[in-house]
């Protein structure tokens, strides 16, 4: 962990005090700290660098333009993906993901075809594809975990139809931080022609992604989890599948010809980018890549690793601590319980100790329910974070268990 010694300093929210303690910040899984870089840029663009895109003619709009999609750029080669033209600004996952099941379900699927989602989907990947299927009469079917809360290759391919149309499931699951076989269900979808959808949420600011190598038809994750700002994400797709699709959204930015009785669209992504977009959302994002892309991802992977590896080994030690699940390979994040004293009890007190723990249900009600539980304390760690940290929010919950 040395080559990220001082990573701290550069974020300016730890100089900050809560309830009169240090900050030990351990919920990078809901929304990552945001360092110097990325608050610098937002403010730059704001002075510097800020018209609308792709509209006016003159020099301000230009520059905006230009650092819109220079930060297009950096996304494509941060996932490396073929074309910066397959990579679309969204909101976040949570749109990426309802723009992929509207598109597809819309255009693509049909009645009595088979969708497979698991146990252990955010919920922005399950509603949107109940829905869908149920306009067109298609089936949802559920991939469940293992017994540790693997999602195997093995398990997908027992579901595997020949009705099987979308394969849609995470990298890396917000409950467990289990790390699916992404490569290798992509590569057997791929034998079977099944779109494969992929939500890199959580794998993102831990994992290199290489969208060449993974072979994968769509692939989206939330800037706010990445170092960047909140309302910015980017959903990957394969040139070939979005651009015989109608449209998500409409608008203007997307349109190539427009009468009162017909419009034709403009090519991808910008058929996919209705309306003004989050301009400096998409230009600070290409700086939270910068970010990461100066520590090295190898050195940011190798990093969450380490520390997840010490988080788990700390709440092992305690027999009154349950940890949900144990998947083979796990990135970042630990989900548990103390005794039967209820999460939202202990966050509370550790947030008095400066501690900031998230407690409920994580957006992931299926998997919980897997699990027998309503709720959980959820761990989970960020660049900033190091061993100190997670000692002190163990010595910490130690000391609360006097109240139990
Ligand atoms: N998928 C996963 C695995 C997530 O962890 C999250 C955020 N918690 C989302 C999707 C949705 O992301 P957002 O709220 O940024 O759209």
């Amino acid at each position: 962990m040395s080559c990220l010694k001082n990573i701290k300093d550069q974020f300016p929210i730890f100089k900050n005090k809560v309830n009169g303690k240090r900050l030990v910040y351990l919920d990078s899984a809901a929304s990552a700290q945001k360092p110097s870089i990325v608050i610098e840029s937002i403010k730059n663009a704001y002075e510097n660098q800020y018209a609308n895109v792709h509209r006016g003619i003159y020099h301000l709009s230009q520059i905006a333009t230009d650092a819109y999609e220079e930060s297009r750029d950096k996304v494509k080669k941060f996932l490396n993906a073929e074309d910066s033209k397959e990579i679309i600004f969204t909101r976040g996952a949570t749109e990426g993901i309802n723009l992929i099941a509207f598109c597809l379900m819309k255009n693509f699927l049909k009645e009595g075809d088979e969708v497979l989602i698991s146990t252990l989907e955010h919920h922005s990947n399950i509603i949107p594809w109940q829905l869908g299927c149920k306009g067109k009469k298609a089936k949802l079917i559920e991939v469940k975990p293992d017994e540790n809360g693997d999602i195997t290759l093995d398990s997908i391919k027992n579901l595997i139809s020949d009705k099987t149309k979308i394969i849609a499931i995470p990298h890396v699951t917000n409950s467990l931080g289990s790390v699916l076989p992404i490569k290798e269900i992509c590569r057997e979808a791929k034998k079977k022609n099944i779109i494969t959808v992929i939500d890199g949420c959580q794998a993102v600011p831990h994992l290199s992604v290489d969208l060449k190598n993974l072979d994968c038809d769509f692939y989206v994750f939330s800037g706010h989890k990445l170092y960047g700002p909140s309302g910015i994400g980017a959903l990957y797709v394969k040139s070939d599948i979005l651009k015989d699709m109608e449209p998500y959204q409409t608008g203007g930015e997307m349109i190539d010809y427009v009468s009162i009785e017909k419009s034709t669209y403009t090519e991808i992504p910008h058929k996919f980018e209705a309306g003004t977009p989050n301009i400096v959302g998409a230009i600070s994002l290409g700086y939270a890549i910068d970010f990461l892309n100066n520590i090295g991802m190898e050195n940011v992977t190798k990093h969450s690793k380490d520390l997840t590896n010490y988080l788990v080994k700390r709440l092992k030690e305690d027999n009154d601590i349950k940890l949900l699940g144990n998947p083979k390979c796990r990135i970042s994040i630990a989900s548990f319980l103390y005794k039967n004293v209820h999460p939202h009890d202990i966050a509370l007190l550790l947030d008095k100790r400066g501690v900031a723990l998230r407690a409920g249900h994580h957006c992931a009600q299926p998997a919980m329910r897997h699990f027998k539980v309503d709720t959980t304390l959820r761990a989970s760690v960020g660049l900033y974070n190091d061993t100190i940290d997670v000692d002190y929010f163990i010595e910490n919950l130690n000391d609360i268990k006097k109240y139990f």
